[in-house]
């Protein structure tokens, strides 16, 4: 799922402000632990822009979309669905561990905002929301929303707000070195640094939208739901076909391939779904 709102902030760091993070350099780096499910991939981050720097971003952005959502009296207007969200994400919080050991001491924050989308969105450090259309148009149940939150947890867990800038940070170095080399005048020049700020406000991609999957399914096994309701919710969010799921379609896996991809891992989750729920 989407997490544009924070991009809309990156939008406005000036070309110097990426040139010199730019020059400082890239990193890899691996965000999470592996996990049984086995999500390895290491990722390139801005040496310049902090863990840190996109948590605070974060923490300001989601603020202001709680003030307006509360403003137009849109924020957990339903305690009962609040409280059953809450109660859903705490058993999940406690099992982020596995993957990285500070996550369990993040100021999680997670809301309900009173939408009819069928979407959620997770950013750096743990700043949660789910949009009540997802819940009531999909009649989703405790397994299939612990199945969206650790999706979304799992975005926040593996830093991919900060990877995704970093990306798109370098893109646009790289245009504008491309840029001076090609001698492109001021207007073109200003044209390819549009399209690289169109890049900010894109979802995340298809490998991290596969990792949240993954992860997500194995952070939810753990805290004792059938991963199984992981593949149930993605054939509900299908049978809404264009109307439900197209916020998806461009940039994240089909429903099909991530139902494929979901069940090649279940074996590897289900031994500690059959624990949990032995405890
Ligand atoms: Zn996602």
């Amino acid at each position: 799922m989407k997490s544009t709102f924070l991009f809309v902030r990156a939008r406005q760091l000036s070309a110097t402000v990426l040139l010199s993070l730019c020059l400082a350099g890239c990193a890899s780096v691996s965000t999470t632990q592996s996990g049984s499910v086995g999500v390895a991939r290491q990722q390139r981050m801005m040496s310049g822009l902090s863990e840190s720097d996109v948590e605070a971003m974060s923490a300001k952005t989601y603020a202001a979309q709680l003030t307006e959502l509360r403003g137009k009296g849109k924020l957990n207007t339903d305690p009962a669905m609040t409280a059953r969200v809450r109660r859903v994400s705490a058993r999940l919080i406690r099992e982020t561990s596995v993957f990285r050991s500070d996550a369990a001491h993040w100021k999680w924050d997670v809301n309900v905002a009173e939408q009819a989308d069928l979407n959620a969105y997770a950013m750096a450090g743990g700043k949660v929301m789910v949009y009540s259309g997802i819940i009531k148009r999909l009649s989703l149940s405790d397994a299939e929303l612990a199945a969206v939150l650790g999706h979304e947890f799992s975005h926040a867990l593996r830093e991919h707000t900060r990877e995704g800038m970093s990306q798109a940070m370098a893109q646009q170095m790289g245009l504008e070195l491309i840029g001076m080399a090609a001698g492109l005048d001021g207007r073109q020049m200003t044209m390819a640094t549009k399209l690289a700020a169109l890049t900010l406000s894109m979802p995340h991609s298809r490998t991290m939208e596969s990792e949240a999957d993954i992860m997500g399914l194995e952070l939810m096994a753990r805290a004792g739901y059938d991963p199984n309701a992981a593949i149930s919710l993605w054939k509900k969010m299908q049978a809404q076909g264009d109307n439900g799921g197209l916020e998806y379609l461009s940039t994240h896996p089909s429903g099909s391939t991530r139902i494929q991809d979901l069940t090649a891992h279940l074996p590897q989750v289900m031994p500690l779904y059959r624990n949990a729920a032995k405890q």
